[in-house]
């Protein structure tokens, strides 16, 4: 078998011991003589997995009892539109941060259905902090507040995040730092994350809401956009995702064994730790451009001060049996992408390999 450490960005590395239970339990799961694949979803034994897998969810985030699970399809792109449709009620207008690739296609998509206050934007200095909430203009009568905890492409992370104004929802795009780190799911209205990063395969779409919030939506939504509809149905109005959800449940399973959702997010640390360690002891032949105190736990963006050498990088690190590590085609450079899955030793090798490439070309 040929194993390399992956540092997609998604879809992602996925624990190695999620795939060998995978993997025994494909042909044949639990005695019950199919694969997950084949399963009714409204049979008895995948009804067992989603519940479990929801279970489980809840206890890791501690999700209160007045917030639903919906397990969607359509990625975190269909959220972009699903939030305004659901949530906008009777306002005229939204507040959105705008902290990079991930918000601005988030509020294009919200323009169509609503007003889009842009309280604050970080495109001055090319998406390289997050502005301070004190200098947001916020709007007193906005539906809610939208941001992106974590700008996949970008690399930067809210490191705290804002207060709830009045009752104003936060709303969340929470796609690549979903179950990073411990968060109180009782500050926001709604929380979203496509779930090929820290969840599963993609095909999956994961949304936490609360349930005062179901009951906004506009009267023309199209079924399948409402989530008064996923949620009335238990996310079963019609075939879910079925095998994703299984391997998300594995994962959930996988999370609680290591310790949760604290014990991952004092491993992201760590292993983010490494990098940028490594990054600024280069003596400037690495270079990250995100501002120190909002440098992303889970996507590392790095340069090389000769860019004419991060081809050359990238060719040795996939050599080396380390891929994935070329940035996004938007900004270029390179994107280490280090979710819960990516094991210490993947980031050590990783820095080694770095250290050698700098003392080669340094
Ligand atoms: N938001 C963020 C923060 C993302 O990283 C991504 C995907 N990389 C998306 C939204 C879009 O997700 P999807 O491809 O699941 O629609």
């Amino acid at each position: 078998m040929s194993k390399v450490y992956n540092f997609s960005a998604g879809p992602a590395v996925l624990p190695h011991e999620v795939l060998l239970e995978a993997q025994g339990e494909m042909l044949d799961w639990h005695g019950s003589g199919m694969s997950v694949m084949e399963m009714s979803h409204r049979g008895k034994e995948f009804m067992e997995i989603i519940h479990q897998a929801e279970q489980d969810l809840r206890s890791l985030m501690n999700i209160p009892s007045n917030y639903r699970v919906l397990f969607l399809q359509g990625g975190a792109s269909m959220q972009f539109s699903m939030v305004p449709l659901n949530l906008l009620g009777d306002r005229a207008s939204v507040d959105v941060v705008n902290t990079g690739h991930w918000s601005k296609l988030a509020i294009k998509e919200a323009r169509r259905y609503a007003g889009v206050n842009v309280v604050a934007s970080s495109e001055d200095r090319n998406f390289t902090y997050v502005p301070a909430s004190e200098t947001w203009q916020r709007d007193p009568q906005a539906a809610y507040l939208h941001f992106t905890s974590n700008e996949t492409i970008g690399g930067v992370q809210f490191s705290t995040f804002p207060e709830p104004e009045g009752e104003i929802p936060l709303v969340c795009d929470m796609s690549s730092d979903f179950l990073s780190r411990e968060i109180d799911v009782s500050r926001f209205g709604l929380i979203y994350a496509g779930a090929q990063k820290n969840i599963g395969p993609s095909g999956l779409t994961l949304v936490i809401v609360r349930e005062d919030l179901l009951d906004r939506a506009q009267p023309q939504i199209p079924t399948m956009m409402s989530y008064r509809v996923h949620a009335d149905a238990d996310s079963m109005y019609n075939t879910p995702a079925t095998y994703p959800i299984y391997i998300a449940g594995l994962v959930f399973k996988w999370l609680k064994a290591q310790g949760g959702v604290r014990a991952m997010e004092a491993r992201n640390e760590e292993k983010a730790g490494l990098l940028y360690h490594a990054i600024e002891q280069s003596g400037g032949f690495y270079h990250c451009p995100v501002e120190v105190a909002f440098r992303s736990r889970m996507n590392v963006v790095f340069r090389l001060r000769d860019e004419s050498l991060e081809e050359a990088f990238v060719a040795g690190a996939r050599a080396a049996g380390l891929v994935q590590l070329k940035g996004h085609r938007a900004v270029g450079g390179m994107r280490a992408s280090i979710y819960n899955a990516m094991p210490l030793e993947g980031v050590k090798a990783l820095v080694s390999y770095m250290l050698e490439f700098a003392r080669q070309h340094g």
